[in-house]
């Protein structure tokens, strides 16, 4: 805080504007904050209700009690190392505005790649008929419900064993409206949580699986603060593949595609084990950092 305060702020009035400076300057310095300006904008935007345009026109107003009060308690959070997505409450992934919370893994950017593999591959196998997808993890139903939104008409089933995570995602697809009528969520773990008359006829098997092995070490805010089921499936990091893979050609429909994001050394362990399941046509992609992000494969047409 600078010894010279201008005269509004004597008068016990400050801007949403100055707020965010304030704000920023409260993070500064801290090991887990990289870019403070921003989050310090954010959390004031959140904080104010004002976005895009109406931040430009009205940032130079000044700020309610009740905004500083709550920009003050979301500055606190932020400052013990809870993630910015968790203090905001929400994040956004692809088109979606998501509900985030502790109880669900923060949305990535590399799993918005993935989302682009796996609509590349619902088009070439659904064709021009409306498809069905299952997307098993689901957590906040990210990948499912981006899906569901950018290809209206799939019949999407999103599968979650966290009781509490699927109340995100509950919560997320009610904020979809009517772009969320063709999705179902469903409690259980894997293909378990599905009805048996579906086997054979996913055109898409799409998972963004635990798979940060047990002696891995993971960035403090991760291990802190995400939920530790929803990234490491046991010693190796590979169990959940080994699960998700074999049971896969039993419920792709004939050409369907299985796709999974993949751990950047977990490559070549997937591909093999894709292989082994017969299934064919076996790739993986990689993401906007040139790492290993994606895997391919299908069941044989
Ligand atoms: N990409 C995540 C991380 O390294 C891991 C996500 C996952 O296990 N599915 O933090």
């Amino acid at each position: 805080m600078t010894p010279e305060r201008p005269p509004e702020e004597l008068e016990g009035t400050i801007s949403w504007q100055e707020l965010a400076a304030e704000a920023a300057d409260a993070l500064r310095g801290r090991a887990d904050v990289e870019q403070p300006e921003r989050e310090g904008r954010w959390i004031v935007e959140e904080a104010s209700g004002l976005a895009g345009a109406d931040w430009v026109r009205q940032a130079g107003e000044p700020a309610t009690q009740r905004g500083v009060a709550r920009v003050d308690a979301m500055v606190a959070r932020r400052a013990t190392g809870v993630p910015v997505q968790q203090v905001l409450g929400r994040w956004a992934f692809r088109a979606l505005d998501l509900l985030v919370d502790e109880r669900v893994l923060i949305p990535r950017p590399e799993t918005e790649g993935v989302v682009d593999v796996a609509l590349v591959e619902l088009d070439r196998a659904a064709g021009p008929r409306p498809g069905r997808v299952v997307d098993l993890g689901t957590g906040s139903g990210a990948i499912a419900l981006a899906i569901a939104l950018e290809r209206p008409g799939t019949e999407v089933w999103a599968v979650e064993r966290s009781p509490a995570a699927l109340a995100v995602a509950r919560a997320n697809l009610a904020g979809l409206g009517m772009a969320g009528r063709h999705v179902r969520m469903v409690e259980g773990s894997w293909f378990g949580a599905l009805p048996d008359e579906l086997a054979g006829s996913f055109d898409l098997v799409v998972a963004n699986p635990p798979y940060v092995a047990e002696h891995e070490e993971l960035p403090a805010a991760v291990r802190d603060h995400e939920p530790i089921e929803a990234l490491v499936p046991g010693p190796t990091g590979l169990e959940a593949y080994v699960e998700i893979v074999a049971e896969a050609p039993r419920w792709l429909a004939p050409g369907g595609a299985l796709v999974l994001e993949l751990g950047a050394a977990q490559g070549p362990s997937v591909a093999t084990l894709a292989a082994e399941a017969r299934l064919v046509e076996v790739r993986v992609e990689r993401d906007l950092a040139g790492l290993d992000r994606t895997l391919v494969a299908h069941r044989p047409s």
